[in-house]
């Protein structure tokens, strides 16, 4: 590996301030020694990861070095955002390898903070509530999933201080709650979403994806390809999309379906059968004892 490239590796908040602030003032000087003005401050841009990286993770660092000057990788496996009997001990914690690979993608700093200086008091006392739509779908299936995530989420934006921060769309219904979190509570980092990136058969690419064993993988298959098949036929509606999805998803026995729903991405409520316009299917399903999401825009004329 090359040296210049490994990422500092940063556990303390004070350090990676001063770390981040160092390194725009370096930026300033070589601009100002090239001559160049009026480029304004160097931005930095935030990717906030539980770590376990994979392709999907990795897309959203080069978009995220596209859009700024410093990219900051956060990997922290938030406890805040696990339920009771949920993955937080099995969760798959890689730092090493990580590294490696953000090393390879010439990503300066990677903020892996520690539970105790995330939480000193073991949970946070002051927390993010997600409201009505936080306790849909993923929320209803986990409750207090989203308060959890924001409240990270909001931590992560005042410790770096980004000005974009770059989220995947596979998780449809946190970019929905992040976005309304930013403009709710009046904050300057805009986010960036990245297309979801996929495995070749389809299945969203997923840190969870590691548990899933030859056949329960290609069974998880069944999820995309239903989304797919919903998609060609929403040109005949909602039923047709939905009843499109269920077609390839329920003969499955090895995927156990919790939710299958089509939302308005305006309000991210379920629509109506006499929906038009933009929308998104979105899915949730056990496979094993490993819980899978995907999603699909669908445009219903
Ligand atoms: P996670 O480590 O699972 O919390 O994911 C970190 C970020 O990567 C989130 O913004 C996810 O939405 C995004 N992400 C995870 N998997 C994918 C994928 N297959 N395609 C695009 N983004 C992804």
């Amino acid at each position: 590996m090359n040296v210049l490239t490994k990422p500092a590796v940063i556990g303390s908040i004070e350090e990676l301030r001063s770390r981040l602030t160092d390194a725009q003032s370096r930026i300033e000087s070589a601009r100002a020694g090239r001559g160049e003005a009026g480029l304004g401050r160097p931005r930095i841009v935030l990717v906030p990861t539980m770590g376990a990286l994979h392709a999907g993770h990795l897309t959203l660092v080069r978009r995220a070095r596209s859009l700024g000057d410093i990219v900051v990788v956060s990997i922290f496996v938030n406890p805040l955002q696990f339920g009771v009997g949920e993955d937080l001990g099995s969760y798959p914690r890689m730092l090493e390898a990580d590294v490696a690979a953000l090393a390879a993608e010439g990503v300066p700093f990677v903020f892996a903070p520690t539970s105790q200086l995330m939480y000193p008091d073991g949970a946070a006392s002051t927390r993010v509530v997600a409201g009505a739509v936080g306790s849909l779908f993923e929320g209803a299936a986990r409750p207090g999933h989203f308060d959890g995530m924001l409240t990270v989420v909001a931590k992560l934006f005042n410790i770096v201080g980004p000005d974009v921060a770059v989220f995947g769309q596979k998780d449809a219904q946190q970019v929905f709650l992040v976005e309304r979190m930013l403009a709710d509570l009046n904050f300057r980092t805009r986010i960036e979403v990245v297309p979801i990136v996929r495995e070749d058969g389809g299945l969203a690419l997923s840190s969870r994806n590691r548990a899933l064993e030859p056949a329960q993988r290609a069974a998880a298959r069944a999820l995309s390809a239903g989304l797919e098949a919903a998609a060609s036929v929403a040109a005949q509606g909602v039923g047709a999309a939905l009843q499109a999805a269920h077609a390839r998803i329920d003969v499955q026995p090895l995927v156990k379906l919790d939710y299958l729903v089509v939302v308005d991405p305006r309000t991210f409520l379920p629509v109506g059968g006499e929906h038009h316009g933009p929308a998104r299917m979105l899915v949730a399903a056990l496979v094993g004892h490993t819980r899978l999401i995907d999603n699909v825009a669908l445009d219903l004329p």
